[in-house]
């Protein structure tokens, strides 16, 4: 089944009391007023559904999803207004849900109870970390239980819950990450979505990258810890939604996007690493008990099997992962074969003439 097409309405940090160190949307909120196409808010809602459901083409969901602040977090009166301008596309059929991300302090029953009933059905929560210490450095202004008893909160309602997680905050590490997946994974949210943490101009971040306070991570870094997050996750039947940022002019801005680690495949990086990851492991198992595989001077070849549509991550960015295995196992061919009936995400050796 083909994935929803989410339509994104952003409200940049409104309904935020709070401002995190790596933070810009004062900022963003800031410009994004001066620069908006209509001044009601409905106004622009029903344009963007407009445009959006222009791009439907044959997705049989539709989901209409607040992103980009605290939209439960906003005044009453705001959410019911949002809420209810979304109401005749529902009634037509043409939006089936709507989601929102929000602060996991934010969830109480009485949000709850005044918008499911208006279709809303996913929320996800901008955990960041497990960490307490982690959180208090960002200064998130909540912490991990406010996490845990958010989600078991959304559950109990009968929502469905998304994680939202930082790889590269200040304070935290390998370990940190790998703990913050297993904490969370263990509380079973539907989805999970991984952004490496980046320095943005007008962030408290930005400072403390400039005085030297605050060391981003490497790609390679970035990359490595979120590869670990996204096997705990699949492990535990999480599903992982989206992992990096989505390229914005932003992004490609020197002036606003200061440093760390970004580039704009970095799901494809994570997805080709873990790929990499299981074919050595699938070519140890082939040759346990074949010691002297490729080792008596004549080369060995073995087919590494992949979906079609998975080609470019086997293969890795510009083709690392070939030249790595090569590398690694210099006594074997590789050769890759796609096969339709395998996993999008499996890969499978086997030993072409041994
Ligand atoms: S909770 Fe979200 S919107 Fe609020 S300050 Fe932190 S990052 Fe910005």
């Amino acid at each position: 089944m083909s994935p929803p097409l989410v339509i994104p309405f952003f409200i940049p940090h409104q309904g935020c009391p709070h401002l995190c160190v790596f933070c810009n949307q004062r900022l963003i909120a800031k410009q994004t007023s001066e620069t908006q196409k209509f001044d009601n808010e409905t106004e622009r809602l029903s344009d963007a559904i407009h445009t959006y459901l222009q791009f439907k083409k044959n997705r049989s969901r539709v989901e209409l999803a607040f992103f980009g602040g605290n939209f439960l977090g906003l005044e009453k009166a705001r959410i019911l207004t949002l809420l209810k301008a979304v109401q005749p596309w529902i009634r037509q059929g043409q939006i089936h849900a709507i989601r929102c991300s929000t602060r996991p302090d934010t969830i109480t029953r009485q949000v709850i109870d005044l918008a499911r009933p208006l279709g809303l059905e996913t929320v996800e929560l901008g955990v960041q970390s497990m960490d307490d210490q982690v959180l208090a450095l960002a200064e998130r202004g909540h912490t991990s239980e406010d996490t845990r008893k958010a989600l078991a909160l959304l559950k109990e309602n009968g929502l469905k819950t998304g994680v939202q997680v930082m790889v590269g905050l200040p304070g935290d590490n390998d370990c940190g990450a790998v703990r913050t997946a297993k904490e969370l994974s263990e509380l079973k949210p539907d989805l999970a979505r991984i952004y490496p943490l980046l320095v943005l101009n007008g962030s408290r971040l930005a400072q403390w990258y400039r005085s030297g306070r605050y060391v981003p991570l490497s790609l390679d870094q970035a990359v490595t810890q979120t590869k670990k997050m996204v096997k705990i996750f699949r492990c535990s039947g999480v599903s992982v939604a989206r992992i990096g940022l989505q390229a914005t002019p932003m992004m490609d801005d020197a002036g606003q996007m200061i440093a760390g680690p970004w580039h704009p495949a970095f799901g494809h990086l994570v997805l080709s690493a873990l790929m990499f990851d299981q074919a050595c492991e699938q070519i140890g198992t082939l040759l346990t008990g074949r010691q002297g595989i490729g080792e008596s001077g004549e080369k060995k070849s073995v087919v590494l099997q992949v979906h079609p549509r998975s080609l470019s991550r086997l293969q890795g960015d510009r083709k690392t992962n070939i030249d790595r295995l090569t590398q690694a196992y210099p006594g074997i061919c590789f050769y890759i074969e796609r096969v339709d009936s395998l996993d999008i995400d499996k890969v499978h050796a086997r030993i072409l003439n041994v």
